[in-house]
This record gives structure tokens, C-alpha cells and sequence, in this order.
């Protein structure tokens, strides 16, 4: 018998928390011959949902709770669910009902079956979601792909289904900024996707504002890219060229044409060459932290899929 493990982040979820419990239940025993466990994971909710979530686990030996001191956001959520899922396979739902249960079924037979390591919910369309923050989100996905050069798409969200080898290799990812789309495509594994359409949660509130947002780009660029800092070194090297057209246009006209320079123009060529080197010494340096960076975060060198 294969064993479903179900990690739930909940951040106030009081208002559908039970009925997500409910409903995926529901679907998760319609699965033949397979056995199931629910690990919430209650992120410091200031309403009752610990409460309930005792009253679940209290009432369904297959659930169980881990309730963290404070927020602590959703990545470290998922970290911890997983760390504590003793599944053969392991599923990251939302508490909001906008992660369709009847997916389980599917997810579960292209693993077991079809062979895949992974099986993801790909959403499509934003029916739920405003103009600008779909727009917004859309442009965001664009400039990571150009930047990490990973495979991260809007709609991939961290609804998946993987197996215990996947799980693994995500768990050996221990870095404090989790990230964790980009993790799922760093670790790669062979992924099949089923599309499912968008829907507003159930009740309750998202937790996420435009601003909770941008940061959480910012973070997914600056964990998986260090393309911005070679800015200064793109600069410096812009710097430098204009300071050579200065200093030759200068050269031309006091040599060839007998004209005389004016001081500012001769002060705005000695600023902009100076400007170019401090540019280049910051991309030298930016660099060297980059190395560092990438280093500090301690990533498997290599991650293995099968051996015999
Ligand atoms: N969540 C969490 N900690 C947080 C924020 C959210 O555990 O700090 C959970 C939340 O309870 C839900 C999931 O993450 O189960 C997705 O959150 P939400 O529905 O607010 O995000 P959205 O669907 O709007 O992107
Ligand atoms: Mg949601």
C-alpha cells in the first residue's frame, strides 16, 4: 500500500480549514488501495485555527498538526510539512480550496504508474486574481526565465504531487531564503502538469497584497540570479567607452583643428573615466560576492534520480 502525504500551510484559515479537511478527505480514501496522512502546518494563525486543527487530528488518527511560534511565512511551512511527511508520496495543497482535491487521483497515477517523479497543478487563466496583479505576475515570470535561465512558469504553482526521491533532494535544499518554485525546478526530476481552472478561495482572505508580492520577486531573483549585480559591470564598461569618445573627440579637435578645450569638458571626461573604474572595482567585487553567495548556500552539487 503507497502512502499519501498531505502538507497543508495554513495562516488564518479558520474559516475553510474544516472543509478543505472535508472535501479532500473525501477524494484521498476514493483512491484505491492507498493509505493517506494530513500534515497541517499552522503558521502562527491569530484565529482559531489551531483549534480546529486539534479538533481534525483529535478526531482522524491519519492527521496530524505542527503549529510554529510565530508567522514565519508559507516557504518555511512547506519546509517543515515535508520535513515531518513519511509518505511514499507527498502533496503541497493551499487551505483555501483553490488547489482542486480531484487532481490527488490523477497526480497519483502519473507517479505511480506513468512513471513520473512529480506531477504539479498548472493553473490557467486568473479569473479570481485582478488585471494589474496578473499582468504584473506575468512580466515577473518573463524577466526570471531571462535571468536564471530556469524553467519557471506563471500558473506552476507549488501544488504538486512528488515522490520520496524528489522529496528528498528538496529537503537537502536547506537554504534560510526559500524560494521555493525555483527550488523545484532546481532539483528537476521529470514533471507531468495538468491544467485546472482558477477559482477565488472558498472564504477567507488572501494574505498576499502587492507589495507582499514584489518582495517575494525580488527574493525569487536575488536566491536564484546573481545577473544583477554584473549591472555595474555592464555600466563601467559604458562608462569607460563614453570616457574614450571624450577623450579622443578632445584629442581630434585640439590636434587637427587647433581649437581650444573648455575646462568643463575636460572635467566631465575626468569624471565619467573615474566614474567607469569606481563601476568596474563594484562589478569586481560583486563578483567575488556572488561566488560567496552561491557557495554560503551549501546546494547539492548533483542530485541523483536512480542507481542500481
Ligand atoms: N500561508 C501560510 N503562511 C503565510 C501565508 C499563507 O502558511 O504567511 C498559506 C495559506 O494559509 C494558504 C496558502 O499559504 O493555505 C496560500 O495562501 P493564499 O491563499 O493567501 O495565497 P494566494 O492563493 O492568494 O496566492
Ligand atoms: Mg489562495
Amino acid at each position: 500500500m503507497n502512502k499519501i502525504s498531505i502538507i497543508v500551510p495554513c495562516y488564518n484559515e479558520e474559516e475553510v480549514i474544516s472543509l478543505f479537511y472535508t472535501e479532500t478527505c473525501k477524494t484521498v480514501t476514493a483512491i484505491p488501495e492507498v493509505t493517506y496522512e494530513f500534515i497541517f502546518v499552522d503558521d502562527g494563525s491569530k484565529d482559531h485555527t489551531l483549534d480546529i486543527l486539534r479538533l481534525i487530528c483529535y478526531q482522524d488518527k491519519n492527521c496530524h498538526y505542527l503549529s510554529f511560534s510565530r508567522n514565519f511565512g508559507k516557504e518555511a511551512a512547506m519546509y517543515a510539512g515535508l520535513k515531518q511527511a513519511t509518505g511514499d508520496y507527498c502533496v503541497i495543497m493551499d487551505a483555501d480550496l483553490q488547489h482542486p482535491p480531484k487532481l490527488l487521483a490523477p497526480m497519483y497515477y502519473a507517479l505511480s504508474q506513468e512513471g513520473y517523479d512529480c506531477c504539479g497543478g498548472k493553473r490557467v487563466g486568473r479569473s479570481g486574481d485582478g488585471a494589474l496583479r496578473s499582468a504584473l505576475s506575468r512580466s515577473f515570470y518573463h524577466v526570471i526565465q531571462k535571468l536564471t535561465h530556469m524553467n519557471m512558469n506563471d500558473g506552476d504553482g507549488d501544488f504538486r504531487m512528488m515522490n520520496r526521491t524528489m522529496t528528498e533532494a528538496i529537503l537537502q535544499m536547506k537554504e534560510y531564503n526559500r524560494y521555493t518554485k525555483g527550488i523545484f525546478s532546481f532539483v528537476g526530476f521529470e514533471t507531468k502538469w495538468l491544467e485546472f481552472e482558477n477559482v477565488e478561495r472558498v472564504a477567507g482572505k488572501t494574505k498576499w497584497n502587492l507589495g507582499s508580492l514584489f518582495s517575494y520577486a525580488f527574493d525569487g531573483i536575488l536566491s536564484f540570479s546573481t545577473a544583477p549585480l554584473k549591472i555595474s559591470g555592464i555600466l563601467g564598461i559604458f562608462l569607460l567607452l563614453l570616457s574614450c569618445f571624450l577623450g579622443a573627440s578632445a584629442f581630434i579637435q585640439q590636434v587637427f583643428f587647433h581649437q581650444s578645450i573648455s575646462s568643463l569638458y575636460l572635467v566631465i571626461g575626468i569624471v565619467v573615466f573615474l566614474s567607469s573604474l569606481q563601476m568596474l572595482m563594484v562589478f569586481i567585487l560583486g563578483e567575488y560576492l556572488s561566488k560567496d553567495y552561491l557557495e554560503n548556500k551549501k546546494r547539492p552539487l548533483y542530485i541523483i534520480r536512480e542507481q542500481n
